[in-house]
């Protein structure tokens, strides 16, 4: 009989304790979604319904859980967190139970860095965020102030975090071509990298608004169009219409 007591206690103990430790354990880089900041500082989420905002705060939360976020030489404040998750969540929120599987960590530099990713120093580092490969594989490198710059400027159509993340989506795939074929029913790729040939020929012959970075390749095209796309939706939508329509279609945005 005394051992079956024993054995009882010591299951209630270890449910106990396991239970407890459970609550009081928290990731290292979690932090409480503060969503007035969430509001201040993110179009997109300041357009949602009461429903999708809190789904917002889900995904934001699910994310900064899973990824780990590592400031180099400098340091990084819970908005700045919040911010990179916000951008992390935009490109694939109406993507049910999407996740970043190629994404292990974010680093977070206090400069613009080089291809050696170097912050300081005289060499040329005018590199403001980029999806690592080869041994940086599964990370990702922003920059400080393209960071907050992306969020807080409400006029441009820059966004360097939104753009990262289009690129990984991208290259969920296998490769990052412009053609992000998941995203992208099979009918609406001849129509996409039409597009990306009529676009970029207004761009070379300076008729387009359009960031002109976007010339540089179609993986940057489909970056570049992405950040404008939901940074200045309504803009988009006066000045390229069938852009918008097609960017409309990817993203499964409702309106
Ligand atoms: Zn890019």
């Amino acid at each position: 009989m005394v051992p079956l007591i024993l054995f009882i206690a010591i299951i209630l103990f270890c449910f106990y304790y396991f239970t407890r430790s459970k609550k009081l354990v928290l990731p290292a880089d979690s932090v409480s979604i503060n969503a007035s900041e969430l509001e201040k500082n993110v179009l997109f989420y300041s357009r949602l319904s009461p429903e999708e905002k809190k789904h917002f705060e889900e995904d934001v939360l699910d994310f900064l859980q899973r990824i780990k976020i590592t400031p180099v030489n400098t340091t990084i404040t819970d908005t700045d967190r919040l911010l990179i998750a916000a951008g992390a969540v935009i490109p694939i929120f109406y993507f049910p139970d999407w996740k970043y599987y190629n994404l292990k960590e974010v680093l977070v530099y206090n400069d613009t860095f080089n291809h050696s990713f170097e912050s300081a120093g005289n060499n040329s580092r005018d590199i403001m965020g980029m999806v690592g490969s080869g041994y940086m594989e599964g990370k990702m490198l922003l920059s400080k102030p393209s960071l907050e710059q992306g969020f807080g400027n409400k006029t441009d159509k820059n966004n360097t975090v939104i753009h990262e993340f289009v690129h990984l989506l991208d290259k969920s795939d296998g490769d990052t071509d412009g053609i992000p074929e998941l995203l992208l029913d099979k009918q609406f790729i001849l129509p996409w990298v039409d597009m990306i040939h009529q676009e970029t020929k207004k761009i070379v012959e300076g008729r387009s608004d359009i960031d002109p970075y976007a010339y540089t390749n179609q993986a940057e095209f489909f970056a570049v169009v992405s950040e404008y796309f939901f940074e200045r939706p309504d803009l988009l939508k006066s000045k390229h219409p069938k852009l918008y329509g097609i960017l409309h279609e990817m993203f499964r945005t409702p309106n």
